[in-house]
């Protein structure tokens, strides 16, 4: 028997192939589906009512005798028909539009007319009413309000209130499909589901559609938040669990074996002036058991900003290239190729590795050599930017392809990538943003994960504070301290999405203001128009603290390692993603200095944004504030492949019901023990859930 869950639409009684592609359009693919479609509106059609008690702007049900027809011409063509009871008559007015049907029924036909009444000098109209002859079993007349759905074309309103009031009905006769304990539901001050659904689709109040914040739609929305945090609080826990390789017990053992199979990478640990973290350790295990392997490489390395991935990819680089191999590292900036070339090169000259940087601003001249030597072998590996697959390059023995910061490129220009090898190339990606596992599996069907869990020791906490940008003034004072004591400043001003002079107009700004404001120490000013050779400078000064305040626009956000710096200030904050804010804020708080972020916002903060931005202050875990990207944009936002129009809630408008995610996350939190069995117990899974992985799935 298919459970109740996935009986498909096309099980209602009277739909048939045609109706079910129609219902499939509004989203309607399975009986549950109907559950979480919510009606505009409520008609009242239980009664009839006499003509003579109507009032004006009421919607109402009328019954009586057709009597003359008539149409006659003011600005637009107006058809008329005249209808009347015991107690009065009223005109039904046809504006433009004659319904043929209606006017070719002879007088004296009884018919029913449902709609908005216009009283005028005591004459009663109503226009375009909804009419039906009475006949034996054919009436408007309903024994509750009647939901109205919203419908498409070839979709008759009526039917579909039927077959969404069956579905409804199925499912409650089915079984309880409340799950919360009663606890929860009384401290909420929540119906149970089975109450809400019966009212809202089947035994009406019309006060529901009233009140955004009515209880029983509460709880239809908290059902859908629900399912929403289960699916991915239950993703991210599959994804932290290695799926090809036992959990080592004793990682560093594992680490230490590995070392003796590549002895330039025990060299490598010697040097580095840090002991890996645990969880660097662990990934770096998943990593050199993959290549033990026969088969193919694909991993994703996840963990927050500054857990320390570079390395991990570094020591997985120098593996392959000690074995003669190369190895090719993708970054999303210039910028960032150039450092991370700057850190690496220091520590791999001495194992004679040789790091080529190939980046889109390099002239011909310089370009030919490094892809001469790209190409007959001597350099072993090459840190770039997407010049290392769109221009014509040839690697003599690509064995492994980085890349850093993945949710950044396309999955078209990683495959390109590694197309260049001469067959197995491995695969490892680097993110500090978590994806979604449906839009994972999708993007990369057979993807490994590995978590860094792990921050490295002796970081202090970010503070994050929150300013209204007209007291950007109260700043200057706070920023000339810090600068005198030779510590740093970010100053981050404008979105990606933004066209490189408007950046440069929000730099420039900035940079006045501090001109006037602190002019006492050196500022620097980067932005995309300018050459990289000039950014490159600038950055490097900064690197090397010769500039002690940066105004910059995103480029920073996969950036420097400037660890004097202790205080970034975010324009428009409120406009940022919570992840990629948490992102940048990662720039700072890279030594054991205390470090501060200050988000600046304009005024006035709509409730959902000042919702993000108290969060942002609050939480300093990438993985919780993923979520909640997740939560308030949708998976497309976050996986970096906007898909535009991909809406996550049927139920929820997050304008209005943010509050609720609060509330879903600490009901959530209240139910551990009952959920760990929920989500993998088909019998007491939250129907939400179910009806979410159904709905994604349909989506993706
Ligand atoms: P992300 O994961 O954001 O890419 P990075 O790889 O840039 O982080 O590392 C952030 C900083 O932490 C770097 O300066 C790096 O040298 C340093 N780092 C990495 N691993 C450790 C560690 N185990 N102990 C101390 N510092 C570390
Ligand atoms: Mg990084």
């Amino acid at each position: 028997m298919i459970p109740i869950y996935q009986i498909p639409i096309s099980n209602l009684k009277g739909v048939g192939p045609k109706s079910a592609e129609r219902l499939h359009h509004l989203g309607l693919h399975r009986l549950w589906d109907c559950l979480f479609y919510l009606p505009y509106t409520y008609q009242d059609r239980r009664s009839i009512r006499p003509i003579d008690t109507l009032e004006n702007e009421e919607e109402v049900l009328i019954e009586g005798e057709l009597g003359a027809i008539r149409s006659i011409r003011k600005k637009t063509e107006i058809h008329i028909a005249d209808l009347h009871d015991a107690t009065g008559s009223i005109a039904l007015q046809f504006f433009n539009f004659k319904p043929t049907n209606l006017f070719k029924l002879p007088q004296g036909t009884r018919i029913q007319c449902f709609g908005r009444i216009k009283k005028m000098q005591s004459k009663y109209f109503m226009a375009h009413p909804k009419t039906c002859v009475v006949e034996e079993d054919k009436s408007l007349v309903t024994k509750e309000w009647a939901p109205i759905y919203p419908s498409t074309a070839g979709l008759d309103a009526r039917r579909l209130q039927q077959w969404i009031q069956d579905a409804v009905q199925q499912s409650l006769n089915a079984s309880k499909l409340e799950w919360l304990p009663t606890e929860i539901l009384h401290e909420y001050q929540l119906p149970t589901l089975d109450e809400a659904l019966l009212a809202i689709h089947l035994k009406p109040d019309p006060l529901i559609l009233k009140n955004k914040n009515h209880p029983c739609l509460t709880r239809i929305k908290l059902e859908e938040l629900l399912a929403h945090l289960i699916s991915w609080r239950s993703q991210t826990e599959a994804l932290q669990q290695p799926r090809r390789h036992a959990i080592k017990n004793n990682t560093a053992k594992a680490l230490a074996d590995f070392s003796t199979q590549y002895p330039l990478v025990a060299q490598t640990l010697k040097t580095l002036p840090f002991e890996l973290t645990s969880g660097q350790q662990r990934a770096l295990v998943d990593i050199f058991m993959d290549f033990s392997e026969s088969r193919v490489m694909n991993r994703l390395i996840q963990g927050d900003v500054g857990s320390g991935k570079t390395w991990v990819a570094v020591l997985a680089a120098i593996a392959i290239a000690s074995q003669g191999d190369q190895v090719a590292f993708m970054v999303p900036t210039e910028i960032l190729a150039r450092q991370h070339a700057q850190n690496i090169r220091q520590i791999l000259g001495q194992l004679n590795i040789q790091v080529e940087v190939l980046v889109g601003a390099l002239s011909k001249n310089e370009r030919r050599p490094i892809e001469q030597r790209i190409a007959n072998g001597q350099c072993q590996l090459v840190i770039g930017t997407h010049a290392l697959f769109q221009e014509a390059i040839e690697f003599s023995q690509l064995k492994l392809v980085i890349v850093d910061e993945q949710h950044r490129f396309g999955v078209a220009q990683r495959t390109a990538l590694v197309a260049k090898g001469p067959g197995h190339v491995h695969r490892l990606m680097m993110t500090a943003t978590p994806i979604p596992r449906t839009l994972a599996q999708t993007l990369y069907a057979d993807l490994d994960t590995s978590i860094i869990d792990t921050m490295p020791l002796g970081r202090v906490p970010i503070q994050t504070l929150a300013l209204p940008s007209d007291r950007r003034d109260e700043l200057a004072h706070r920023l000339k301290n810090l600068c005198a004591q030779n510590q740093q400043v970010y100053w981050v001003c404008s979105l990606i999405e933004q066209s490189d002079s408007m950046q440069q107009q929000a730099v420039d700004q900035i940079g006045e203001w501090l001109n006037e404001n602190v002019h006492e120490f050196r500022i620097g000013i980067i932005h995309g128009r300018l050459k990289s050779e000039e950014k490159q400078n600038i950055m490097q000064d900064f690197a090397a603290e010769e500039i002690s305040i940066l105004v910059a626009t995103s480029v920073i956000e996969v950036g420097v390692h400037a660890p004097k710096a202790t205080l970034m200030v975010i324009e428009n904050a409120e406009r940022w993603g919570l992840a990629q804010l948490h992102q940048i804020r990662g720039r700072i708080g890279r030594s054991n200095l205390a470090s501060y972020c200050v988000l600046l916002y304009e005024t006035p903060l709509s409730p959902l944004a000042e919702y993000r931005i108290r969060l942002l202050r609050s939480c300093h875990d990438g993985f919780k504030l993923a979520e909640q990207d997740l939560l308030l944009r949708g998976p497309g936002e976050l996986s970096g492949q906007r898909q535009s129009g991909f809406n996550v809630f049927k139920c929820v408008e997050l304008q209005n019901d943010y509050h609720l995610i609060h509330d879903a996350q600490c009901i959530l939190d209240s139910l551990d023990q009952l959920l760990a069995k929920a989500v993998f117990d088909t019998t007491t899974k939250p129907i939400g859930t179910r009806w979410f992985h159904n709905s994604v799935s349909q989506a993706v």
